[in-house]
């Protein structure tokens, strides 16, 4: 088994993810916004979540996300074991956090909010298929995948379907 990246210190590098490069240095981790974008984007999702009841996802889902963020298709993931990170502009959070609340998505659309899943589920039901689904709703494949998981499983089903 492939001993884990360290980083200049000889330590495990705080940003390490899986699949990243051995001898990866903290440098290499894509920065964060800065604080005080962080402070305006959590006040914004939280404002938002909030509003709309606090809608919760499945844990099946909530993991299927986090999974999703980790392998880093984005390149934006800021893996952290406690606290694994999003650096996109518009983001910065927590994603321990932000997977959890539905009514969030991921700003590249790799994993949608629920209404938007629901619109997908929909959509596949429909007869299409993910890639066509992810075309008429401009999110990535994978959203679309996540969303139908979500809604194929036994909990999963009866709770995405009853967020508004
Ligand atoms: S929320 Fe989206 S952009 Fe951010 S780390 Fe996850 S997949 Fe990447």
């Amino acid at each position: 088994m492939p001993l884990p990246p360290k980083n200049v210190r000889g330590k495990p590098a705080a940003g390490c993810r899986p699949g990243c490069a051995p001898g990866c240095q903290p440098a290499d981790k894509p920065p964060l916004p800065s604080l005080a974008r962080r402070g305006v984007n959590f006040v914004k999702a939280s404002v938002q979540h909030v509003a709309q009841g606090r809608p919760q996802r499945p844990d099946a889902t909530k993991l299927a996300i986090l999974e999703q963020c980790a392998a880093n298709e984005c390149g934006l993931y800021r893996g952290d074991l406690k606290k694994p990170k999003c650096a996109h502009p518009d983001c910065g959070c927590n994603l321990a956090a932000k997977a959890g609340w539905a009514d969030q998505q991921c700003p590249e659309g790799y994993w949608l909010a629920e209404q938007r899943a629901e619109q997908a589920r929909q959509l596949a039901a429909s007869g299409k298929t993910p890639a066509q689904v992810a075309a008429e709703l401009g999110c990535q494949v994978q959203a679309v995948r996540i969303a139908l998981a979500g809604g194929a499983g036994p909990n999963a089903s009866t709770n995405l379907a009853q967020i508004p």
